[in-house]
């Protein structure tokens, strides 16, 4: 059986620890923390890595990214290290951004003012939607 990385430091030591339901488990030789292999299905590690990239690049820092995820900012870190992400410095803007179920998505989208002199983009997130937003127009 593979090994997986840990899910909350990203640390590659992990050593067995025992059996839950039928699960393995593991536990973190680095941060101590256990957890067990289908919490930390590799589609779902990846959908977070790239959702956290994809974050990351739209100038989100690493604090707020773990808040919007739950990832720790650590693992962020890792993976932008890992995958060799650079975020283009300098915002003169800030992204603002929401996270929304689909009744709220909806009316948001209603409303034309949420629609206007900005740049948005919805992406999905779990069960619900963020509706990541640039207001860099609004100025001028
Ligand atoms: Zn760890």
């Amino acid at each position: 059986m593979e090994r997986p990385n840990c899910p909350k430091c990203s640390h590659q030591k992990v050593i067995k620890s025992g059996v839950i339901d039928g699960r393995q488990r593991f536990c973190c030789k680095k941060c101590g923390y256990h957890f067990s292999v289908k919490k930390l299905g590799k589609a779902i590690d990846k959908y977070y890595v790239v959702k956290a990239l994809q974050l990351y690049i739209e100038g989100i820092s690493y604090r707020e990214i773990e808040r919007i995820l739950g990832v720790s900012h650590v693992s962020v870190m890792n993976w932008v290290k890992q995958y060799k992400v650079k975020a283009p410095e300098n915002y003169d803007y800030r992204p603002t951004y929401k996270v929304l179920n689909h009744t709220e998505l909806v009316k948001f989208m209603a409303v034309k003012e949420n629609l206007m002199d900005t740049g948005m983009v919805i992406t999905e997130l779990g069960d619900k939607f963020m509706v990541i937003k640039w207001e860099r127009f609004r100025n001028r």
